[in-house]
């Protein structure tokens, strides 16, 4: 095993992506991922790609209509999302975010019930409205992390699967490399992407990157007739039509988990599942009668609020963190960019990333979790913190 000019620790989506992009610039990168590529939160999660309140927003939007064709993979990508209420509340918050992107110069269309239900055709009669986001959009996270990794391997770049990173090396305040079980690989730059171990990896070469892991839960009906649009969320859920016409749904609670060096836990339980059927029918009342045909869970490392860290301190020179909060997936084409550029150039080429920066957690008192609540909590708890 020989090391590399970049190691990237974490084979999910963001180490992928940022591997890819390194590999599409000509550099020799390797990925160590201490199980199998996405088998953690990235080949999990919603698929949804619509995260207009990121700096990296615009250049999420730019990239993902071209992701396919640039990776030479299918990701299953399919634009646009309906976003609708069965409440009064749900329906002022919806019609805010559209404002919002429409001063982001993006089109959003306002939904009466009868338009809602001609683009979803499972809502009922409780649906108030809605907003269309006429970007944005959802991909398949297993197709989408598969094909990173394929087109990474196409460039020349290499995955070690099953390989942890024990820890990382320091000589002169530069990271040298990384140990693993079968000896030491050395590298010039480490992107550190091990999503919530990244925090323990950290901390013994002095930095403090404060997470919270949580678990999150999504279940998977049989398939229905598609619909006109991939992705229709509302009542605190984001959701998928799968291309073979299954709905994939999750969203909340939070549920706080100690996350152990290795692997946490990702099965999913009974109570919350239960919760997301209830909501699922309730948003979308001509799916009620389906059967569940499978359900899966993924653990989420929360800042303390809540957006990514991307940033290359100035010590060690070395070194680069993204970690990605619960947003990483839809973000990734526009994360692996924003990161090689700050492997290769030092600095972002395309946002401004001040606000993802390491240091604004200077002042994080060592009791954070305690003072924000995100303790670990049963499955009970989360769903009453939730109700509450
Ligand atoms: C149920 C659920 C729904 C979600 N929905 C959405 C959504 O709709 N849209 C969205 O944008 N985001 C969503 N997210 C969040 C999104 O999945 C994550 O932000 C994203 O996948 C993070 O990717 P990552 O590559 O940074 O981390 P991860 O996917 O956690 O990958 C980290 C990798 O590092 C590896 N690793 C860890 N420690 C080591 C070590 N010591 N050595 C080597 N490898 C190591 C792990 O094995 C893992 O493969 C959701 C998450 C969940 C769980």
């Amino acid at each position: 095993m020989k090391g590399a000019s970049v190691i990237v620790v974490g084979a999910g989506v963001t180490g992928l992506s940022t591997a890819w992009w390194l590999a599409r610039s000509g550099v020799d990168v390797l990925v160590l991922d201490k199980g199998i590529v996405g088998w953690e939160a990235s080949g999990r999660n919603g698929g949804g790609a619509s995260h207009y309140h990121s700096p990296l927003f615009h250049e999420e939007q730019r990239l993902w209509p071209m992701m396919d064709g640039l990776l030479g993979y299918a990701t299953e990508y399919r634009r646009e999302r309906v976003i609708f209420a069965t409440t009064p509340h749900h329906l002022a918050n919806y019609r805010r975010m559209g404002e919002i992107c429409r001063g982001l110069g993006y089109q959003v269309d306002d939904l009466d019930p009868a338009q809602v239900r001609s683009f979803v055709p499972l809502a009922g009669d409780t649906c108030l409205g809605g907003i269309h986001l006429r970007f944005g959009g959802q991909a398949n996270p297993q197709r989408t992390v598969q094909a990173y990794a394929w087109a990474l391997r196409d460039l020349g770049g290499r995955v070690f699967q099953h390989t942890p990173a024990l820890r990382l090396i320091m000589q002169g305040g530069r990271v040298r490399g990384v140990e693993t079980a079968s000896g030491v690989l050395d590298c010039d730059h480490l992107v550190m992407a091990a999503g919530p171990q990244a925090e323990a990896l950290l901390t013994p070469i002095g930095l403090r990157l404060p997470l919270a892991a949580s678990r999150a839960e999504m279940i998977i009906t049989e398939p229905v007739a598609l619909m006109p649009v991939g992705g229709a969320d509302g009542n605190g859920l984001y959701g998928r039509q799968t291309l073979r016409g299954n709905l994939a749904y999750g969203g909340g609670p939070h549920e706080w988990l100690e996350v152990d060096a290795m692997g946490p836990p990702r099965r999913p339980s009974t109570p919350i599942l239960r919760n997301l059927a209830r909501r699922v029918a309730e948003l979308l009342p001509g799916a009620a009668h389906l059967r569940l045909i499978r359900s899966w869970a993924g653990v989420v490392e929360n800042t303390p609020d809540g957006r990514p860290v991307l940033d290359r301190p100035a010590d060690p020179g070395n070194l680069t963190i993204a970690t990605m909060s619960g947003v990483g997936f839809g973000l990734s084409p526009a994360t692996g960019h924003a990161v090689r550029d700050l492997v290769l150039e030092g600095r972002c080429s395309f946002a401004d990333l001040s606000k993802l920066s390491l240091s604004r957690f200077a002042q994080t008192p060592t009791d954070w979790r305690e003072l924000q609540g995100w303790t670990p909590t049963s499955h009970e708890d989360a769903l009453a913190a939730m109700a509450g």
